[in-house]
């Protein structure tokens, strides 16, 4: 069982009225939504082989003429975690898109705190799976690849998460965009290694650590554990250092407020920052939607053997 750590609140409590969006009416428009995203014209095609000869059996569920195979409209799909109604879904969604916490999500929706966690952690892999270095993120210098199994995602990821490295990201910002890069072959000892033998500022929140710029970026940023040797960061008396940049203004202080999170699912709330900082004047809602319904990618083999 994983931890479920606690949830950073954004967003005041009771702000999220029923919002004035046709999809959210009922659970028939709802679910009339999320079809039209999937099979998009009402063109149906089978998620293993792409065909589209297929036959419909019961309760929602075909199978393909081509290949066999018997799935529903979502099989496959990021939305097919969870087991909720496509009306919560979107409306959980919709809350999610204003910052709504695990806990209000929960309580408004009537769910489990497991049950809205689970869903607010398929919609940042959603995200995640967006990203143009996502199959780096889905790979082994992360981990998170191995919390999905097949198409679902679980609880748990395979061979054990707390073997990967703790890996450094690069916060970069240019005309409007942030781009947060893995920094390949860059461990975060090294970073601390960086402050105590070349200067290179360090400050430390929690688990939560960032430097002055390195190189092309305006920070590195890492989440780390217990493992780390965190009496070894060496202040200096000439000031912080706090990137001077509108990403750092927009993330900062969402960053520290996300307490509790472990090094190996940190890039899903880092990824959700660079994703809400981008995209900060669209309709989040409705590229959530999007991405929700969108298929999950193979994920590259993990070399299980790792060490
Ligand atoms: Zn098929």
């Amino acid at each position: 069982m994983e931890s479920l750590p606690e949830e950073p609140q954004l967003a005041p409590e009771g702000q999220h009225p029923v919002p004035d969006e046709p999809c959210l009416a009922s659970e028939e428009a709802a679910l009339a939504h999320l079809l039209e995203h999937c099979w998009p014209g009402g063109r149906s095609f089978c998620p293993r082989c792409g065909g589209g000869r297929l036959y419909e059996l019961s309760a929602g569920r075909w199978r393909c003429a081509g290949c066999k195979y018997t799935f529903h409209p979502f099989s496959g799909r990021w939305i097919n975690n969870g087991n909720l109604t496509p009306l919560t879904w979107l409306r959980l969604l919709h809350m999610y898109a204003g910052e709504a916490t695990v806990h209000t999500l929960a309580a408004e929706l009537g769910l489990s705190y497991n049950a809205a966690y689970k869903a607010v952690t398929t919609a940042r892999f959603a995200i995640l799976a967006h990203a143009p270095d996502a199959r780096q993120l889905l790979g082994p210098e992360t981990g998170l690849g191995g919390y999905l199994k097949g198409k679902k995602l679980t609880g748990e990821p395979r061979g054990g998460g707390g073997q990967v490295p703790i890996p450094v990201f690069g916060i970069l910002e240019r005309n409007g965009w942030v781009f947060i890069d893995l920094v390949s072959g860059l461990s975060a000892e090294t970073v601390f290694h960086f402050n105590h033998n070349f200067h290179l500022r360090i400050e430390r929140s929690g688990n939560l650590v960032h430097t002055a710029p390195y190189r092309h970026y305006d920070a590195l940023v890492l989440c780390g554990d217990d493992s780390l040797p965190y009496e070894y960061i060496r202040r200096r008396a000439d000031g912080q250092a706090e990137p001077k940049s509108e990403f750092w203004k927009f993330a900062g202080g969402r960053l520290r407020a996300f307490k509790g999170v472990s090094p190996q699912r940190f890039p899903l709330y880092l990824k959700e920052l660079e994703f809400r900082f981008n995209h900060r004047r669209e309709n989040l809602f409705a590229t959530l939607v999007r991405y929700l319904c969108d298929m999950v990618p193979d994920v590259p083999e993990l070399d299980e053997s790792r060490p």
